[in-house]
């Protein structure tokens, strides 16, 4: 077992966000520190970066916050967003109490009566049709919060149906499918070790901007620039992204061919006899067919489609091949697209083939303190598709989900088991999924509609009842779900800053669980608690009973009974985990307490290490670069490619994000969205002038679901050919009660993207390279 290391300090900055952001709370802040405060530490659970803040306050006020300089990971850096908590948990238009329709619109409401309520209308769907009839909407929030992470699921469970979504297949479902189908572990991510590489090719990705996404690493902007000195980081984008500005090189791409011409990468390396799969060989199959499948996919075929030029093509294959250690990362650009998991299977197909899977500077997978890392034997029982398909849709389950563009489908197509009856836990799909208008109209059908969120957004004003969870700062945070994504092996406690008398959401989730299952409304929900516990100690005591010191089942519930909840599960995971103290056995372990009293800002255990070959849990026991249903979709993708060949002036859509937003959550914060609007339509000024375009005027952007009016923002940002719009814009539809945001209502990006354009293989949406028409409006 390692030992616990000793808290660092560093006052390294990179961008000075930190410094910056802590002036935003301005000389009020100043004079409120002089007297009595108290000081937290804690994770912004906001985004992936997982950046330590230090919180002060005075009584019940928040005074500052501003980076954690003692947080070894973040090291004081945190991004605009992070000093937010105190506007979030104060936003007057933060929920507090659940919320009833009546005929005579919203009634504020006790949590009996809302439980009533959702059992008064369950009931007779549950009667008539059966628990088919019901399903789950799963929100991007959930994991960033604790107890949203750890009770989701019994919700779920008691539902009782095949009709779950979610954010997933909005996003990152492309990459769950790739790795399942690799190594058979679909939410084992490689993760870009950014900080020992000497080289790296992001597609699709703008991490200066994302702070990072599916990789959990703060101030990756600092680590980003790091690199460009001592190495190169290549930047594929359409558009000029903050991270391609400051990248070594930036090449822009055709929208919607990553996955083109990373097989044209590949094809360079088989041609050039660049391939060494290095300490992997013997435990990788399938390159032979790699090469057969990427033959036709040579620098020259692709280079028109992709618009990056044959030579340049081949001279990256090189760079890779040759650099010591290097990554290839694609996401959201690449991945939003109708090929996006052969765009992740492609990247990691890269990583392989230039011996850079499960290398230090290469990719690298989870190593995080809650991990049991006893060996195993490489090979388990691989990773499925398609176990079930969509009632109306026909489209095949992944990884338990149907696809999120095929719920208004699934709620409107008449018989018995179209769904009547939705739990949206911490999702607003009529904002994030596709095709808004069809979503919109499909929610206002049903019967029953629970939202569990703090604020009436765009989906919740068609809710019939409404479950508010705590603010941020209400409730205690371990980052379950990052931590797994995080370059470093890395362990962080937040204690909640604030008491409050709102139910936890862990309560608030259990109740709704049991009510669902038809339990009385007044049934305590520790049950719930109670039998997940027991389950997690019993697959842990069947899986590997030499982490709990020889104490039965009963003795370990008795032992971790002390904490809350929540904490003990982290407590639980934490003593089994490689660090822990195995109830005893290793005196020196960790604990909860002990990361709580010796490590308020966390305890950093190190790099990552290679973990293959056994993580690997396919069937076969190797890294399958071949597997079947890749190989199945490359008549799919061939044809696609032949099309691509036509002419075509038609432009297409891409999105974007901004640093001071993570998708809709953060509009209503004055603090970020002051000053000139974010939400433009960006069209490149050869474009511009052949419409009729003007800066500042508006336009009319057209798709085959949708239309909206969008102010013009001319800019060679974009390249010829392509517009861009950011999303998770759009109040100006009755019942939002986000006022500060209904100040800036801005356009729906989804109101455009086509519920009809999906990846086959795992069933995500299109986001990027939508055919649109453009016209001043
Ligand atoms: S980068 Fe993400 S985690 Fe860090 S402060 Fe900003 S929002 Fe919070």
């Amino acid at each position: 077992m390692a030992a616990l290391p000793p808290v660092t300090t560093s006052a390294k900055f990179s961008t000075g966000w930190a410094v910056a952001y802590v002036g935003e709370m301005g000389t009020e802040a100043t004079d409120a520190m002089t007297d009595a405060t108290t000081t937290h530490h804690r994770s912004c659970p906001l985004c992936e970066a997982c950046c330590g803040l230090e919180i002060t306050t005075k009584g019940d006020q928040v005074v500052r916050i501003r980076g954690d300089m003692n947080d070894p990971y973040s090291k004081g850096f945190i991004c605009p967003k992070g000093s937010t908590l105190k506007q979030l948990h104060e936003d007057p238009d933060r929920l507090t109490s659940p919320r009833i329709r009546t005929e005579d619109g919203w009634k504020d409401a006790t949590w009996d009566e809302a439980f009533a309520e959702i059992q008064r209308r369950l009931n007779p769907i549950v009667e008539a049709h059966g628990r088919q009839a019901l399903g789950t909407v799963l929100g991007n929030p959930n994991t960033h919060n604790l107890g949203g992470m750890l009770y989701v699921r019994p919700v779920m469970t008691a539902v009782g149906s095949t009709n779950a979504f979610s954010a997933s297949t909005v996003d990152q479902m492309p990459k769950h499918v790739s790795a399942g189908l690799m190594w058979g572990r679909p939410d084992l991510f490689p993760l870009p070790d950014v900080d020992r590489t000497d080289y790296m090719l992001i597609l699709g990705g703008n991490p200066y901007v994302s702070n990072g996404s599916l990789f959990t690493a703060p101030d990756i902007p600092g680590r980003l620039d790091a690199l460009r000195e001592r190495g190169k980081f290549v930047v594929v984008d359409p558009r000029r992204t903050k991270t391609a500005e400051n990248a070594s090189e930036h090449l822009t791409i055709v929208p919607g061919t990553d996955a083109f011409w990373q097989m044209a990468l590949i094809n360079t390396l088989f041609d050039e006899d660049l391939v060494d799969v290095g300490r992997l060989a013997g435990h990788i199959s399938g390159v032979d067919e790699v090469r057969e499948i990427t033959a036709r996919y040579t620098p020259e075929a692709v280079a028109d489609r992709c618009g990056i030029d044959a030579e340049t093509t081949r001279r990256i294959a090189r760079e890779l091949a040759a650099a010591p250690t290097a990554i290839v990362y694609s996401r959201m650009g690449a991945h939003t697209t109708e090929f996006g998991t052969v765009a992740s299977w492609a990247s990691d197909v890269l990583n392989a083939l230039t011996g850079n899977l499960d290398e230090p500077g290469g990719v690298m997978f989870n190593c995080s303190p809650t991990q049991n890392m006893a060996p195993s034997v490489p090979g388990g029982r691989g990773f499925q598709l398609g176990r079930w398909e969509g009632r109306a849709s026909g489209r095949p389950e992944v990884k338990g989900e149907l696809p999120a563009a095929t719920l208004a489908e699934e709620i409107t197509t008449p018989g018995d088991e179209a769904i009547k009856g939705l739990f949206v836990l911490a999702c607003n799909p009529v904002r994030s999924f596709p095709n808004t208008d069809r979503i919109d109209e499909a929610l206002q059908q049903l019967d029953l509609l629970v939202v569990v969120d703090p604020y009436v957004t765009a989906t919740a004003r068609h809710a019939h009842v409404i479950l508010p969870p705590t603010s941020a700062l209400e409730r205690s945070h371990y980052d379950f779900a990052f931590e797994a994504n995080m370059i470093r092996s890395f362990a962080k406690y937040s204690p909640a800053v604030f008491e409050t008398d709102q139910p936890s959401e862990e309560q608030i989730l259990s109740r709704l669980a049991l009510v669902v299952q038809g339990m009385p409304v007044d049934t305590d929900p520790v049950v719930v608690h109670e039998q997940m516990l027991g389950q997690l100690v019993d697959a842990e005591l069947a899986r590997d009973s030499s982490r709990i010191h020889g104490r039965d089942r009963a003795e370990i519930l008795e032992e971790l009974s002390a904490w809350e909840w929540s904490e003990q599960i982290i407590d639980f995971r934490l003593r089994v985990g490689q660090y822990g103290d195995a109830f005893g056995q290793e005196a020196d372990g960790l604990t909860l307490r002990k990361l709580i009293d010796e490590h308020p800002s966390g305890a950093d255990f190190g790099p990552l290490v290679p973990r293959f070959p056994d993580a690997i849990k396919t069937v076969s026991g190797t890294v399958e670069l071949a597997p079947q249903p890749i190989i199945g979709d490359m008549e799919r993708f061939g044809a696609h490619f032949d099309s691509l060949g036509a002419a075509n002036d038609q432009l297409v859509l891409i999105g974007r994000r901004h640093l001071k937003t993570v998708n809709s959550w953060m509009h209503n914060l004055n603090i970020l969205i002051k000053g000139k609007t974010d939400c433009t339509l960006q069209v490149h000024p050869d474009d511009a002038s052949r419409l009729g375009l003007a800066d500042g005027g508006s336009a009319s952007v057209q798709s085959r679901v949708g239309t909206v009016i969008a102010p013009v923002e001319v800019t060679d940002e974009v390249m010829p050919g392509v517009v861009c719009l950011p999303h998770g814009w759009g109040y100006d539809e009755p019942g939002i009660e986000m006022h500060t945001a209904k100040t800036k209502p801005g356009v729906n990006s989804n109101v455009l993207t086509d519920d009809g354009a999906l990846d086959d293989l795992s069933g995500n949406c299109t986001l990027n390279g939508i055919p649109v028409d453009v016209t001043a409006a």
